[in-house]
């Protein structure tokens, strides 16, 4: 979604360039004038073919300039027709007599088609040329760490955003920065740890934790090393932080904790972390589940119910108390007030079983994903589960 508004505030940008331009240069062409306006229109209403047309009457008015052909580049590819907008942006580009900034525009717009088409050498190649040559756009740059994004090349998608972040100035932009650079040396670290390098792996993800502390991806990526070398003295007070700044993330880090303490022979710790957050008042229905999980698995199932109960009773909707506390009683032979929470159960109806979803563009998804697979947006998407047929 945000990829396409940034390819139509471009084409808009562009559009109105070339309007005030060839305002300037032809006030008594009002036909063409009239044309602009009008693509401009169409396209801004998604309407590729007219505006198409239109732009097609600029430039056949226009043959000597370069402008509108690289807009009517733009227009083909809004419209996905790639093969045109490839063969349009390629003659301009190639045209000796078109303005050296001109051709480089061009150039610049052919790269994203190559892109879009899937000619991912073609189009690195354009934009390491053009980034080297354009100091300060830094549109190059920012299409070739998609590119290296989408093809998971972590390696050349740090060194990109690396130079991206040395011509960041606002302290805003600079914490983005950080948070990107922080996934892309995070997914570094998980091809690392696959492969047995744990130091290495530890090493750029301390790295990582200096520019984003709370990035709950990279601090659960370094719980899964610092477990692997069987290292718990640092990793409850590292899940003690996590849990007090991502509470939008509960629900996995517990998932992470619970897995990490139950197989060791440090899960005592684990629940009295829990009960720790619980008594502070600063904890969320996860953790409080999470808490009654614990006292399930140690045999304090009379303990757990009496909570769960005394939860349910405040929060009627939190399904995963329920379903617990109807297992609890099953198992504690207390069939019949089990049955009356399974019962509740169904009334609430089932979860969609795509509980996870992108604040960005709405995508619903059945997988945790730190980037949203249909707008390509960080972080955004989140654990929101909705009950179908309720
Ligand atoms: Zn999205």
């Amino acid at each position: 979604m945000s990829y396409i508004i940034t390819i139509l505030i471009l084409l808009l940008l562009l559009l109105l360039v070339l309007y005030y331009l060839v305002r300037e240069e032809s006030r008594k062409s009002a036909k063409v004038h009239r044309s602009l306006v009008r693509g401009i229109d169409y396209a801004l209403s998604n309407d590729f073919d007219k505006a198409i047309e239109e732009m097609l009457k600029v430039v056949n008015r226009y043959r000597e300039l370069a402008e509108p052909y690289i807009s009517l580049g733009n227009l083909y590819r809004a419209k996905g027709e790639l093969e045109n907008a490839i063969q349009i942006h390629e003659k301009v580009a190639a045209n000796n007599r078109v303005p050296d900034s001109l051709r480089r525009e061009a150039q610049y717009f052919l790269g994203v088609d190559y892109s879009r088409a899937g000619f991912y050498d073609r189009a690195v190649n354009i934009f390491r040329e053009l980034s080297e040559k354009s100091g300060e756009d830094i549109r190059p740059l920012i299409e070739l760490e998609k590119i290296y994004v989408e093809l998971g090349d972590w390696e050349k998608a740090i060194e990109i955003r690396l130079k991206l972040m040395n011509l960041e100035k606002d302290s805003e932009s600079l914490v983005k920065s950080g948070n990107l650079l922080a996934h892309y040396i995070t997914e570094k670290s998980k091809e690392l740890i696959a492969s047995g390098k744990l130091d290495e792996a530890e090493d750029i993800l301390k790295r990582a934790l200096e520019r984003a502390p709370n990035l709950v991806d990279t601090v659960l990526t370094y719980s899964d090393l610092l477990y692997r070398k069987g290292d718990y003295d640092a990793l409850l007070p590292l899940f003690d932080g996590i849990l007090d700044t991502a509470f939008d993330y509960h629900f996995l880090i517990l998932d992470s904790m619970e897995r990490i303490f139950s197989g060791s022979g440090e899960y005592e710790k684990y629940g009295e972390l829990l009960e720790k957050k619980i008594n502070s008042g600063n904890y969320s229905p996860q953790i409080y589940v999470a808490y009654c999980k614990f006292l399930r698995k140690k045999g304090e199932k009379e303990k757990a119910s009496r909570m769960l109960k005394e939860f349910v009773s405040k929060f009627p909707y939190q399904v995963e108390a329920i379903q617990l506390l109807a297992d609890i009683l099953l198992e504690m032979g207390e069939e019949e007030e089990a049955l009356e929470y399974y019962r509740k159960l169904s009334r609430l109806g089932l979860n969609d079983p795509r509980p996870f979803v992108c604040t960005s563009c709405g995508y619903r998804m059945e997988e945790m994903s730190w980037r949203c697979p249909k707008c390509g947006m960080w972080d955004s998407v989140k654990y929101m589960p909705v009950r179908a047929g309720s």
